[in-house]
């Protein structure tokens, strides 16, 4: 790889900052922008699971360290489980899916986002400058920002989002049409555990119920993550209840604890909600010439699967690896960009679909369709469960 063959990365998200060090693992030139200041591109609400396919990846990147202050920041993915609104058990994962050397780790998104900026060299991340738009001139791709400053590259890369403007700009649009609502939207945020005595045996765990559904997980420190999610109209929000925890006593309430215990322990002040969308999948091109997507700019998902961020991840990993064998010719760029979309669009739209099939079994909203879910859940053996995700979660990155 020639070292001045340079990669323009639009958003610095999970995606966006994992691709810029598998760029550098492969010794590629990699300048990162995003729109907003450093503090807000560092933020997210609640926690988020990175799972032991995407975590993989973090092994190999930055010798290892990646990974490393992960497990020393997060929770390991130990384990955990599904569960009825009134505490039975539905499904807990089998021990051989609890692999010592081999464990998915969960981190509040800030701190996700923190450990991957600082370990990459600051001067190739930009905060506060606002894609605009792109040219292609021939042998480099010339992009536009908001403030007017322009910048060339060999590749651009739009790591920008749900509302990616790098997207709309492949599809001649100013901006993206709406996304997909799901019928959900979710509360998220985070609590200390010092008040509250939560089963040890679990790292992570979801309860089911009629039309909504609780989930908690460890995100290290004595502290965990929540989510709530509830079948509503889009655009709501919990002014005419009195705000956000009393939403999530009204619905909550009757769960077996320790749901309602975690929601006294909730500060009001850091509940976030947002609906829930998707938008399906571009397909097997998402990009055209020397400009391509990845991560939600290409194929959000519902947070079902808790996979989106982690296709992500993978999607920087794969693409870095296929920048690594360029041989300079300009044709030679596109072809290799399309080949890393068609390589990736099968895996992520099965994601998507696996995602809406679940998210429809854990948000069912009639009774006869909850006893049966429940029913079918409690009577799947574990290793058959499993087995059904073996797809996703034996995803090896190949160094
Ligand atoms: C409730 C919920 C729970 C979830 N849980 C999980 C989970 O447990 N595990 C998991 O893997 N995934 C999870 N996800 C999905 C995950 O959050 C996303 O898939 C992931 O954040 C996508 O990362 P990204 O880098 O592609 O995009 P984003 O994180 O959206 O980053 C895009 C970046 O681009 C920047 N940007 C936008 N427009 C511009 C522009 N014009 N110019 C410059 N910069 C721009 C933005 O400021 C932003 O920093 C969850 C999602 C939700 C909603």
């Amino acid at each position: 790889m020639a070292s001045e063959f340079k990669v323009i990365i639009i958003g610095g998200g999970m995606g966006g900052l994992t691709l810029a060090h598998a760029c550098l693992h492969q010794g590629i030139s990699v300048e990162l922008y995003d729109k907003r200041d450093l503090k807000a591109m560092l933020s997210g609400p609640g926690g988020i699971f990175i799972q032991h396919n995407a975590l993989r990846v973090y092994k190999l990147l930055n010798s290892g360290q990646l990974s490393q202050r992960f497990y020393q920041q997060g929770g390991k993915i130990l384990k955990g489980g599904f569960f009825s609104q009134t505490g039975d058990h539905l499904y807990i994962n089998s021990p051989e899916f609890i692999r010592e050397d081999d464990l998915g780790v969960c981190l509040l998104r800030p701190e996700l986002q923190q450990i991957l900026y600082e370990t990459l060299p600051p001067e190739i991340v930009h905060p506060g400058v606002a894609f605009e738009n792109f040219e292609d001139i021939g042998n480099q791709v010339r992009v536009s920002f908001s403030d007017g400053s322009t910048v060339e590259g060999d590749i651009l890369v739009g790591a920008d989002g749900l509302y990616s403007k790098v997207r709309a700009r492949l599809q001649d649009q100013e901006r993206l049409e709406e996304p997909v609502y799901s019928g959900t939207c979710c509360w998220r945020g985070y609590f200390n555990t010092s008040s509250l005595s939560l089963d040890s045996r679990y790292s992570w765990a979801e309860f089911w119920g009629q039309g909504h559904r609780f989930g908690y997980f460890d995100v290290g420190g004595g502290r965990f993550a929540f989510y709530a999610f509830n079948n509503t109209s889009a655009g709501g929000n919990d002014d005419a209840v009195g705000g956000s925890l009393k939403a999530l006593r009204s619905i909550f309430q009757d769960y077996a604890e320790p749901i309602p215990a975690i929601i006294d322990a909730l500060d009001p002040e850091k509940i976030y909600r947002d609906d829930i969308v998707d938008r399906a999948p571009l397909g097997s091109q998402w990009g055209q010439g020397r400009v391509t997507l990845i991560g939600d700019a290409a194929h959000p998902v519902l947070p079902t699967l808790g996979q989106g961020g982690c296709m992500a991840v993978e999607d920087g990993f794969e693409l870095a690896k296929q920048l690594s064998v360029h041989t300079g010719s300009a044709d030679n760029v596109s072809e290799l960009l399309r080949e890393f979309e068609a390589h990736r669009s099968q895996r992520v739209t099965r994601v998507f679909n696996t995602s809406r099939q679940i998210a429809t079994l854990a948000q069912a909203d009639t009774a006869i369709g909850c006893w049966l879910r429940n029913w079918i859940y409690k009577l799947t053996p574990t290793r058959l469960a499993d087995l059904q995700f073996k797809w996703l979660f034996d995803y090896q990155p190949k160094p």
